[in-house]
Order: structure tokens, then sequence, then C-alpha cells
């Protein structure tokens, strides 16, 4: 089925003539896009929808709040269009559009007109994996890899998988929760993947499903057809303020996902990114609803950690008590830091490390707890 692309507010009918003039200094200062599938998915009597609030501007995008590069991407980037923050994983930035654009990327600088962290040419990038082999596992990412033809990403994989220590090629997508067409109706998609899982290349879709309404007919069967192909399929989501902020909600999409085989592996403490205030909750909220999803569901449904993707590595939020967080480094990009606890005061506000008051932890997360500055309301 043809989905067209939809990138003007002016093209959604479910808004009024009033709200498409409100709306329209916040698309125009981050971009907009959407599709007809996604489109009819949204229930447009609801002004709180969550799949509306995923895709559709918000006027506090306009606060004041964070930074358009929360984790200091920038710092971990080598080459352009490559980032390589953990010693075995790369990144691969190949494109710069998606699906549709959901309202709380963390990316969305990229679809700024004057950014230039995704390139299309991947050659500098590729260099630099063939030259360091602890890189086992390459990551393609963007904007969503799966917008690009099959012919092109067929390409890139070829490239990539042809680095001899190379074993993992993952593909960061949201296209079978916006557009399940791009995989139902393209058999050379599922082709090139069957044909580099056989001859020794896993290939993991890192799927991104936020809300169990997104699980669709078309949705499940697209991920079928990718475990089928041979791939491996995973979820990861963060959680988001008015699109899954309870944990009955989180517990639907575990158990949906635990059903169609496709195990939730991160949920994501939102980060604070420029334009994301209406979108962020506190940790100690998330958490709280985090664990209360898992409470709900089964073992198999509960493989998802709660991380935030931190400056200095992936930080497990592990526990609550009424005077601390307890957290632990479960990526790191110095390597003695892995695995180390960080233990802060409880804090209700604080929606980052930095934020928090950090009593016991490695150098690295003490200062940068010291040296916040709020840039803006709340953050
Ligand atoms: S699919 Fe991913 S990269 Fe694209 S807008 Fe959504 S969160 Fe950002």
């Amino acid at each position: 089925m043809r989905v067209k692309y939809l990138t003007r507010l002016d093209q959604l009918e479910g808004l009024t003539a009033a709200e498409r003039r409100r709306l329209g200094p916040v698309g125009d200062k981050y971009a907009f896009r959407l599709n007809e599938y996604y489109q009819k998915l949204i229930d447009w009597d609801d002004p709180n929808d969550p799949l509306r609030r995923l895709v559709v501007p918000h006027e506090q995008e306009l606060f004041e709040w964070g930074r358009l590069d929360a984790s200091e991407e920038a710092s971990y980037t080598p080459v352009r269009g490559c980032q390589h923050k953990y010693s075995d994983t790369a990144l691969l930035l190949v494109n710069e559009v998606c699906g549709a654009y959901c309202r709380y990327c963390f990316r969305k600088r990229l679809f700024m007109n004057d950014n230039d962290d995704a390139s299309t040419d991947y050659s500098g990038g590729l260099s630099y994996i063939a030259e360091h082999e602890e890189i086992t596992n390459v990551l393609l990412t963007g904007g969503d890899p799966l917008i690009m033809s099959s012919r092109r990403l067929g390409q890139i994989v070829s490239d990539v998988s042809a680095v001899p220590h190379v074993r993992i090629i993952r593909i960061g997508s949201k296209m079978v929760a916006f557009n399940p067409f791009r995989v139902l109706d393209d058999p050379e998609l599922l082709q090139l993947i069957r044909e580099h899982c056989e001859s020794g290349t896993q290939i993991y879709i890192m799927n991104h499903f936020d809300h169990p309404r997104e699980l669709t007919t078309e949705a499940r069967l697209a991920l079928q057809l990718l475990i089928k192909a041979g791939a491996q399929i995973v979820n990861q989501c963060p959680i988001i303020r008015g699109v899954n902020d309870r944990a009955q909600t989180f517990a639907a999409l575990f158990r949906e996902l635990s059903f169609v085989g496709c195990p939730p592996y991160y949920v994501f403490q939102g980060r604070p990114t420029a334009g994301n205030a209406p979108y962020e909750l506190p940790i100690v909220e998330g958490y709280t609803i985090f664990t209360e999803a898992n409470r709900l569901v089964s073992g198999l449904a509960k493989r998802a950690r709660f991380v935030m993707s931190h400056a200095t590595g992936k930080i497990e939020i592990c526990g609550l008590d009424d005077r601390y967080i307890y957290m632990r480094y479960h990526r790191t990009h110095l390597p003695e830091d892995y695995g180390k606890m960080i233990i802060a005061l409880r804090d209700e506000d604080a929606y980052w490390l930095d934020q928090l008051t950090v009593v016991s932890g490695p150098a690295s997360a003490i200062e940068y707890a010291a040296d916040y500055q709020p840039a803006g309301r709340g953050y």
C-alpha cells in the first residue's frame, strides 16, 4: 500500500484552523512529519490521544528546556556521521529522515537545516570501523535507515558486513510502528536480511514501539516477516509524558511485545533535549511507572532495563528508597567506570543525573552533577 507522507500542518484534517495557526510556530522550529497510515491510528476526537501527542506539535515545545545534543553525542563523533562511545559498538548515522517525527526525539537537531551530524557518505565511518577491530556491533541509525530504499540500505549493510570483525548489524527503526507497509510491501528488504543472516552476520532490528495501539495487525505481521527472514527483533522506547506514562499502558506494551516475540530491551529516561519540556518525566516518577509495569507482566515481558543515556555512559536506574536513588553504570566510555554504583539523594524533581546530588559514585558522575547549571525551566 502506498503511504503518503505529510509535512505541513494544514494537511492534517483532524486539526482545527485555530490549532493549525497556533501550532505553526512550533512546527517551524521543530520539524513536523507524519504519514497517512499513522494519521489514521489517531483518535482526533480526543485532544489528549497518546498517538496524537506523539506526532503533533505542542505549544510547550517552545519552553526553554535542555540542549539540542543532551547526551553530548558530538564529543563521541570521530568522523562525520560515525559515533564511537562504547568500545564494541559504533553508530553510523546514515540519513536524516524518519517515517514521522516523534515530538520528543532526542536527535531532532538532525531534522534542522543547519545540521551535518548525519551523512549519506558513510565512507569515512566505514574506514574508521574497519580500522578499529574492537568494534563488533554497528548500529545503523539516523533518522531511520528503513526510510531508505532497500537497494541503498543493502549497499550499506553489505559494506559494513564485509568488515571481518563486525558480527552484528543493528538497524534502529520506528518504521514498523510508523509505516509497516515498508516491510510488508518490499520483498527486497526481507531478502537482504535473509541473505546476510544466512551468511553469518546477525541483523537486529531495534524497533521503537511506544504505545500498545501501535501494534496493529499490519505491524504484527511485519514483525513476523522480519523474524521469518532471520532478523532478531527487540524494542526500545522512552517513557513519554501523555503517551505511555501509566503503568497499565506500559504493562500492556510489554505484554503485547512479548506475545509477538519482540522482547523489550531498553526503556529510556527522556533526555533533557531542547523542545522536549512537555514530554519529560522526573526520574523518580519514571522509575515508579517502570517498576509497577514490570510487576504486572510475566518474566519474558520484563526484560528491559530502565536507563539514562548520559554523556558518561548508560546509567541503569536500579532502585529507590526514601532517601536515595540507586544507579549503576551499564555501559561506559571509560572502562574503569563499568559496573560502578552511583547513589544520589532522592529528588522528586530531578530529570537527569546532572540535577542530582551524588553522594557516592565514580568521579565522572560526581563532576557532572556538581557542574550542573540550569539552562531553562526545570532543567
Ligand atoms: S523515529 Fe527515532 S530518530 Fe526518528 S523522530 Fe522518532 S525518535 Fe527521532
